[in-house]
């Protein structure tokens, strides 16, 4: 292929530019060339760009990419190839592997397998406790200094209110960032679904929203004590929104993200007992989705982080009280969002990228990603069609795993391209390696 691309005519969303407007864009080498109305194609490529968006490529802040350890639900490569299928050009691998990553040669090898695969950036976060154990911390020092930006246990909350107090004072030392899936175990213990109604109804054992209430309550006051910068990943309760509203009021830095299925789902879907819709944290009540995707517009909430968790089918094809939570999202986020949250109107384009690409770059530090699309800088960017439907599950998933959520739906929004530092990971639809 030629090294010169030019996008004719395309609406070009750079929320970091503040820029919204039709117009083209060259592409030369690794970088954007020129952006504006009118450029000579010379001897590039044209691709037509009517009626499609580019925006810079997306960031997850929250992906499960099960290597090493786990590659019969997932690898580094073919999480990186739906990343790619989805418009990701960044992801942050969760260390919840085996063995864990909370040492630095397994963050190296993730990082070496991501590069391999050459399809997004991996960027793996290790584990604030070593092997997710919740007392004895991981060498915070040693892996920042390897480029880890983001510690988490998730899918395991940090419960010793003394550890987190460490790991903040950590993250401050060592500017990085403590990601705590928020939840209190003994609360929770046995759970099944959220708490309320339904779970009454199907007889399921259930979470309340106070279970995720009271870490989110009890680590913001850690930060106040600390000044370490925390992240809350996948908030699901509208009392969570609440405390981080007065944080913010307080200047407490910290920031939080929501997924794509906790913005569209609610308990009443699992009326079915379909295990794909099992989830940690639970899908809640109506009132508590629509606290969120309040939250989400209003800023409270910072990005949207899909928590992408493949499992093997015979492992969720199990009764609902055997099968493993999660669900896959890194190739049904984008059009989850388009079609959930933009098409109704509770935020516009330019803020369903910000969510999704400038903030979680920010976040991670990662200052290639997120734009500004402007002549210069690295070419990482996604191409979509906002008008294209689709059914999930009609094409195959690039994902090895089949556990979607949104198994069936119609959504809106196709990508159709994304570029990594100006080669393209997508073409067309379908991913180029
Ligand atoms: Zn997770």
């Amino acid at each position: 292929m030629p090294d010169r691309f030019l996008f004719r005519g395309i609406r070009v969303v750079d929320p970091a530019a503040d820029h919204d407007a039709v117009v083209d864009v060259m592409v030369e080498d690794e970088l954007v060339a020129q952006v504006g109305p009118g450029l000579a194609s010379g001897t590039a490529s044209v691709i037509d760009g009517a009626g499609l968006v580019m925006a810079p490529g997306l960031v997850d802040l929250h992906a499960h990419l099960r290597e090493p350890g786990f590659e019969h639900k997932e690898t580094v490569e073919t999480g990186s190839r739906a990343a790619a299928a989805g418009g990701y050009t960044a992801v942050c691998a969760m260390p919840n592997t085996d063995p864990v990553a909370d040492n630095v040669a397994v963050v190296a090898e993730v990082i070496a397998l991501g590069d391999k695969a050459g399809l997004c950036d991996v960027h793996p976060a290790g584990a604030i406790t070593r092997g997710l154990g919740g007392e004895a911390l991981t060498d915070v020092a040693e892996m920042a200094e390897a480029g880890v930006r983001l510690f988490t246990d998730d899918h395991r909350s940090v419960q010793s209110s003394r550890v987190m107090r460490l790991a903040l004072e950590y993250a401050k030392t060592f500017d990085v960032v403590i990601s705590q899936h928020a939840q209190d175990d003994a609360l929770t213990e046995g759970w099944q679904m959220h708490e309320g109604r339904h779970s009454a109804l199907l007889g399921l054992t259930g979470y309340p929203a106070e279970g995720e209430e009271i870490v989110v309550a009890r680590d913001i006051a850690l930060v106040r004590l600390t000044g370490g910068r925390l992240h809350v990943t996948h908030v699901s309760a509208g009392q969570s929104v609440e405390l981080i509203r007065r944080a913010m009021q307080a200047r407490i830095p910290m920031t939080a993200d929501v997924t794509p299925h906790h913005l569209t789902f609610t308990d009443a879907d699992l009326a079915t007992y379909d295990t794909n819709l099992k989830m940690n944290p639970p899908v809640r009540s109506e009132e508590h989705r629509d606290a969120l995707r309040s939250a989400l517009a209003e800023g409270l909430i910072d990005a949207v982080a899909t928590d992408h968790a493949p499992h093997a089918p015979e492992e969720k094809e199990q009764e609902f009280d055997q099968a493993p939570p999660g669900t896959t999202g890194l190739e049904t986020a984008l059009a989850a969002v388009l079609t959930e949250l933009v098409e109704p109107g509770s935020i516009d384009l330019s803020t369903a990228i910000r969510r999704m690409s400038v903030t979680p770059a920010h976040i991670l530090r990662l200052e290639e990603h997120g734009g500004p699309l402007s002549p210069g800088r690295p070419a990482n960017l996604v191409v979509f069609d906002p008008a294209a439907e689709w059914t999930v599950g009609e094409r195959p998933f690039q994902s090895m795993a089949r556990n979607s959520a949104f198994t069936g739906r119609r959504l809106r929004g196709r990508v159709l391209y994304t570029m990594l530092r100006g080669t393209f990971t997508v073409w067309d639809g379908e991913p180029t390696r």
